[in-house]
């Protein structure tokens, strides 16, 4: 097929003999396994076993809550003998939350091991993705983004080219190079459970063109039946081919357009360990429990690969590539590009440690002091997401973060060419870290700060409605007692009213009751009448 070129990027020297030299050795187990909680891009899982609690291997020991998250899962069995921040890897060196397990010595599974789905071709989509989900599966090529989530494609929105990233370009990093040597078939089927789950048309199976063994393994053990589906493509070894973008690039000519994603032009893309993972989850009911280190640099007494229990401290991991060369002065997760140093080798394997890499400081000879940029434009030749990096350098230096942001700093893949190149010897990298976790500090501020502002507003609203209501229902009140009263008046009117009339009526009965009772006897009445007639004349005369 054809290939295509990205902008810039470099020649580096394959470092990656002497770790490929020896099979990957399987780990046992270490005498304690530091699990962190968070060890995935997206929102760290919470702890659902107790301080004390004996689990099994694969029991569940981190349940994610949120959509972009990932469980964690009990790498042995044993007891839970701690849960408390500890030491991990990440550039920020802050410590997190981790489920610290001594373990038994039994690697025993107890109920945890899922049902092996052989039939896994006839399931319903929906379980495949929960599988996934169950299985705490994140992207191994060191992004350690959830699997289930780049997997459930936006509605409306097809994937026609399923991508496999094969293309290790960091000069020491031979995880996957191992991996395709000694498990092709497992890698084949993640595929092809993956090209189900997507309903793609194409595989396009990425290989550096200095991986050899690798494509050869491939290359036999190819299934006749994906021959059609599946296209092996040797592509140069030019740092960062395994960049996505600039894999995209090189496959198919097609540029990712800034600020999207590869889904954007109807691509997935993922790492062989990924599609070996998925494979282990889905056929075999294993959970994401172990992956392949590549312990290198020349730090290293015995450099190879080794397959490490997730929680598994580095300094046993180096002690598995036998020990520390003498006079080692660092040791970085990653590799010399876009690793980043570490201070502690007690920290543990995560999901996204491809390689460990010590270097003594002959190794690393200081680069000499930084000096002023001299607008040579060196670093703009070798960017592969052609940005400027002088002017996201001036920018960040003059800490203008809504410039800086126009100059597409959110595009740096901070794959380190342009510092690599620059007479200068300026940290360029750092900067663009810098200004990235700037302007992420600032946004959470100002998220915080709005969320804090409507619920102040929300909080004012609802004291005005209240003392609203309030002082409706008290003129509601006042309004009802005036009634009453005028009611009462009312009332008393017509009470004093009817006993008013009540009185006269009585008054009249009396009368009438009296008038009958002078009626029979009309002498005394005659007398008594007379009597008043002449009183009366006497009167008038
Ligand atoms: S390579 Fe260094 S000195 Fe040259 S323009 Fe870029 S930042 Fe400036
Ligand atoms: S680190 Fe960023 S700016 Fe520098 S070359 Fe890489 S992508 Fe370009």
């Amino acid at each position: 097929m054809q290939l295509h070129r990205f902008h810039g990027g470099l020649k580096l020297a394959d470092e990656t003999d002497a770790s490929t030299a020896e099979p990957v050795l399987v780990m046992g187990v270490p005498a304690k396994l530091t699990v962190p909680l968070g060890q995935h891009i997206g929102e760290a899982t919470e702890a659902c076993v107790q301080v004390g609690d004996h689990v099994t291997k694969g029991q569940r020991i981190g349940q994610s809550k949120g959509y972009i998250a990932a469980h964690v899962h009990a790498p042995t069995s044993g007891k839970v003998v701690d849960i408390d921040l500890y030491p991990v890897p990440h550039p920020s060196g802050l410590d997190a939350p981790c489920v610290v397990i001594e373990p038994d010595g039994h690697d025993d599974w107890g109920d945890a091991r899922m049902e092996p789905w052989l039939d896994w071709d006839t399931r319903d989509l929906r379980a495949l993705r929960q599988r996934l989900r169950a299985g705490g599966i994140v992207g191994l090529g060191g992004a350690a983004f959830p699997t289930a989530v780049k997997l459930n494609p936006r509605a409306g929105q097809r994937i026609h080219t399923l991508v496999v990233n094969g293309a290790e370009c960091e000069p020491y990093i031979s995880a996957d190079d191992m991996l395709l040597r000694t498990a092709p078939e497992a890698v084949f089927e993640g595929i092809r459970i993956t090209a189900r789950l997507l309903g793609v048309e194409r595989v396009l199976f990425a290989v550096e063109d200095n991986m050899p063994e690798a494509m050869r393994s491939l290359t036999e053990t190819l299934p006749p039946e994906l021959r059609d589906l599946i296209e092996l493509v040797s592509v140069p070894s030019i740092y960062p081919t395994g960049g996505e973008r600039q894999l995209i690039k090189v496959l198919t000519g097609q540029e990712v357009p800034s600020g999207g994603l590869p889904a954007d032009l109807g691509m997935v893309c993922h790492n062989p360990g990924t599609f070996k993972a998925i494979c282990d989850t889905v056929i075999q009911g294993r959970p994401l429990l172990s992956r392949i280190v590549t312990v290198t640099g020349p730090g290293v007494k015995h450099p190879r690969n080794v397959e490490a229990l997730l929680g598994t401290p580095f300094a046993d991991v180096i002690e598995a590539a036998g020990g520390y060369a003498e006079g080692v002065d660092r040791l970085v997760m990653g590799g010399p590009m876009m690793g980043f140093a570490v201070h502690d080798d007690s920290i543990p394997v995560i999901k996204a440690t491809n390689c460990l890499l010590a270097t003594r400081p002959q190794d690393t000879p200081d680069p000499g002091p930084v000096m002023p940029c001299i607008r040579c434009a060196e670093c703009a030749a070798v960017c592969p997401a052609q940005l400027l990096p002088q002017q996201l350098y001036w920018q960040a230096k003059a800490k203008d973060f809504d410039a800086i942001q126009d100059y597409g700093l959110f595009d740096c893949i901070e794959c380190g060419c342009c510092a690599y190149v620059c007479p200068s010897n300026i940290p360029l990298v750092q900067y663009y870290r810098y200004a990235k976790n700037e302007i992420w500090a600032r946004e959470k501020e100002r998220h915080k700060s709005d969320i804090a502002r409507e619920r102040y507003e929300f909080r004012q609203e609802r004291i005005e409605r209240e003392e609203r209501e309030k002082a409706e229902r008290l003129a509601k009140k006042k309004a009802a007692l005036k009634n009453k009263e005028a009611d009462g008046d009312k009332q008393a009117a017509i009470q004093a009213a009817l006993e008013r009339a009540q009185k006269k009526k009585a008054a009249r009965a009396e009368e009438s009751a009296k008038g009958s009772d002078q009626a029979p006897g009309s002498e005394t009445t005659r007398e008594e009448t007379s009597t008043t007639n002449d009183t009366r004349d006497r009167d008038d005369r």
